[in-house]
């Protein structure tokens, strides 16, 4: 059960309904984000919902029969979109497009990249400068100062910036130079991460565990919204099965199923769900027809020489045909 709370409710009067909740048998947490105010209830009696709903300071409750709660569409059927500053939405009926490289590598790559983004009109880059990598010799990416160094460039050229958070105290230190911050594959159940970006005031993409089910992801965006950000983007980049033609498996199912479950926006990374350059664009493609309201994708000046993901990654004229295409499945879409 979910108790919205009423904008002005007093703390005598939050107290007053958390008690009664206790009452009717919940065990109740009390949630504050930016946007609202909840009482999350878990528990499963049975109650004549008036108990409740004649306090002062309730604004609305609802039952949600399914595990995770302020993340699921059972109580707000509206789709939440996420509005970045100047113009840049994600989650409102647009295609949102984010592309970069897989790491910021220079200055000149910045500035290659930004051209390109700005060329073809995509608001949102990507790039980590914290790279979790299987291998501890593989390159690490450039740190805090690689980030500064792309967001100084990215804020003169109007795009926003998403970058890959991997532990808790490296949240403050990028607060201020990103839009949006990334949870990586690897980091979908760093639960002490989760709840620190619940304090972050900033958007949060959380991807899909590498062997993560669509229910582990749900929970894991509750973890955020729980601790007080409900600004949350879920992404699908592909799981781990036993096929070893691709890199991952891009799972298309996952798109219209967490639509359906979540009222959050959803991104496919295709870049990642199949891990071959020539293979993205349909898998992009697709996901893109299956409902998907961005895509997050890996392009870079000369592939070859990439720090990481090269195989993955896209050049220029093929993140551009990329967009074109993407753009036009899009309004294809808008037909349905
Ligand atoms: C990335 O976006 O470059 C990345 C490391 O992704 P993932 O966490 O999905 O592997
Ligand atoms: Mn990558």
């Amino acid at each position: 059960m979910i108790v919205q709370l009423k904008k002005n409710a007093s703390e005598e009067q939050v107290t007053a309904i958390a008690d009664q909740m206790s009452a009717l048998g919940y065990k109740t947490t009390r949630v504050a984000t930016g946007n609202g105010s909840y009482l999350v209830g878990i528990g499963s009696k049975e109650f004549d919902i008036r108990k409740l709903g004649h306090m002062e300071g309730v604004a609305d409750i609802h039952r949600v029969s399914d595990a995770y709660k302020l993340v699921s569409r059972k109580w707000k059927v509206e789709r939440t979109a996420i509005d970045l500053g100047d113009g840049v939405v994600i989650g409102n009926g647009d295609l949102s497009l984010m592309a970069g490289p897989c790491s910021i590598e220079s200055e000149e790559q910045v500035a290659a990249t930004l051209a390109h983004l700005r060329e073809n009109n995509v608001r949102i880059m990507r790039g980590g400068v914290f790279k979790p990598r299987s291998s501890p010799y593989a390159f690490r990416g450039l740190g805090i100062e690689g980030l500064k160094m792309w967001h100084e460039q990215a804020k003169k050229a109007g795009v926003k910036i998403i970058s890959e958070v991997m532990q808790v105290s490296q949240i403050d230190e990028m607060v201020d130079y990103v839009d949006i911050f990334q949870v990586g594959a690897r980091n979908t159940q760093n639960f002490n991460l989760l709840d620190a970006l619940g304090k972050a005031g900033k958007p949060v993409m959380i991807k899909r565990g590498i062997s993560g089910t669509i229910e582990e992801l749900l929970y894991s965006a509750e973890y955020v919204f729980s601790a007080g950000n409900e600004q949350l983007i879920l992404c699908e980049r592909g799981i781990r099965t036993y096929e070893r033609a691709s890199r991952n498996t891009l799972d298309i199912n996952a798109i219209p199923i967490l639509r359906e479950k979540s009222h959050l926006p959803v991104v496919a990374d295709p870049s990642h769900g199949i891990g071959i350059r020539e293979h993205v664009e349909p898998v992009a493609l697709a996901a893109i027809v299956a409902g998907a309201d961005g895509i997050i994708y890996e392009t870079h000046q000369s592939p070859e020489e990439a720090a990481s993901d090269g195989q993955q990654t896209l050049n220029f004229g093929e993140s551009a045909r990329l967009i074109e295409k993407a753009r036009k499945v899009a309004a294809l879409r808008q037909t349905f």
